[in-house]
């Protein structure tokens, strides 16, 4: 008898599986996509959306519509809460939904850690959409007046963010003041040279870095730094990590150390059997992986596999995790900085590789008529 699949978030992971549905149709099962928007943005290149390297209609996959071409639903809604011993998704608009398996790529968002209240200046960088709404904010803004644009956080993120807001300015022609907060070390963790590189580049280009100090708090047009300074600031972006959905410790389901939901090598929850997950909204149990998309990429054939056998009742294959994978940073003048465990280059190829990858990866999955808007 067929069973009813929910994917809950169109994310990275489910990208394999949302190609695909027709093979679960086929077989008689029923699918819905819930997901807020119709569209997925493809954050390896939100920090170039936001220069204007790519148009919008070049970095989103229409969720909705690859659901809908496939013969499953979409419900354009969030999930609050889930009830495992029911098997009830509780939704944001009041509805609910029941499931024979969900699985869940919900992803993460930037913690509210800052003493902010958020005021309105302040725009976090992720969901990567609100860097589309950004860019027109920016825009408008620099063609009346010189602006002082803060970047808080020092990790890959906020370099790239930095890079091609410095575009972004360059390409009209604007006038801005652009400063990085890099908490205590720019890039912490990376090999030494790449941290050199990336401080070299956003010297030569006037971008002020700041090493040593935290943001502290944020109040409306200023930026309160731990060392008691302050910076006076139009736009604040915050680009300081990212932690899985609260959806999980909300329903009391098993998670790991950073709220994500526990699971097997399977991508299978350790408490309900019936949930499983990809992205940065897991915690791998045999391994805790950082929030990088590589991995939610490659556990895309694994879950398509191990949600097809749950339904099919047939054998589950293991998420092997890579133990070294390839970053490269997109610096926003054309040039970027690839590493790969020690191995570091920069200049203009390491950027025109990502580009390649990353245009060949939505290729791969812009499959409905995404570019018809
Ligand atoms: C600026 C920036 C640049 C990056 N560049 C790179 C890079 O070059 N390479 C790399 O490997 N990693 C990069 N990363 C890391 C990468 O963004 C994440 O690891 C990746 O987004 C994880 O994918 P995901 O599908 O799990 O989550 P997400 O991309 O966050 O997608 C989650 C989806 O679920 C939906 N959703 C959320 N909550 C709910 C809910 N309650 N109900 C239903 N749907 C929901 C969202 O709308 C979204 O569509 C970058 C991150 C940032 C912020």
């Amino acid at each position: 008898m067929g069973k009813h699949l929910i994917l809950v978030g169109g994310g990275h992971a489910h990208l394999t599986v949302l190609k695909n549905l027709k093979d679960f149709v086929d077989r008689g099962h029923r699918v819905t996509l819930v997901n807020p928007s119709e569209y997925h943005y493809y954050s390896g290149m939100g920090p170039g959306l936001i220069s204007g390297l790519y148009s919008p209609d070049q970095v989103r996959f229409h969720v909705g519509r690859m659901a809908t071409d496939r013969g499953a639903a979409f419900v354009r809604d969030q999930v609050v809460r889930i009830d495992a011993d029911q098997r009830l998704l509780q939704l944001a608009s009041g509805d609910s939904l029941s499931y024979d398996f969900a699985s869940f790529n919900t992803g993460s968002s930037v913690p509210d850690s800052l003493d902010a209240g958020i005021p309105s200046c302040v725009i976090p960088v992720k969901p990567i959409s609100g860097l589309l709404e950004a860019r027109q904010r920016i825009l408008a803004e620099l063609s009346a007046k010189r602006m002082r644009l803060v970047v808080v956080g020092g990790g890959p993120a906020g370099i790239e963010l930095c890079g091609n807001l410095w575009r972004l300015v360059r390409d009209v022609g604007g006038r801005a003041e652009l400063t990085l907060v890099g908490g205590r070390r720019l890039l912490g963790g990376f090999p030494d040279r790449v941290r050199l590189l990336a401080l070299a580049s956003l010297a030569e280009r006037g971008i002020r870095v700041l090493e040593g100090v935290k943001a502290q708090s944020i109040e409306a047009s200023r930026v309160v730094l731990s060392d008691g300074d302050e910076l006076v600031c139009d736009r604040v972006f915050l680009a300081v990590g990212v932690q899985p959905s609260r959806i999980f410790t909300d329903s009391n389901l098993e998670v790991g150390a950073d709220g994500g939901l526990l699971v097997d090598d399977t991508l299978r929850s350790l408490s309900s059997p019936e949930l499983f997950g990809g992205g940065d909204c897991i915690c791998l149990q045999s391994r805790p992986l950082p929030k990088v998309g590589v991995f939610a990429v490659r556990q895309n054939p694994i879950l398509y596999h191990n949600l097809m056998a749950a339904l099919e009742e047939e054998a589950m294959r293991h998420f092997v995790p890579q133990k070294m994978y390839m970053l490269i940073l997109n610096l926003g003048n054309g040039r970027g900085i690839l590493q790969r465990g020690r191995l570091v280059f920069s200049g203009r190829w390491p950027f025109l590789l990502k580009d390649w990858i990353d245009r060949r990866f939505m290729a791969r999955f812009q499959v409905s008529g995404e570019r018809t808007e």
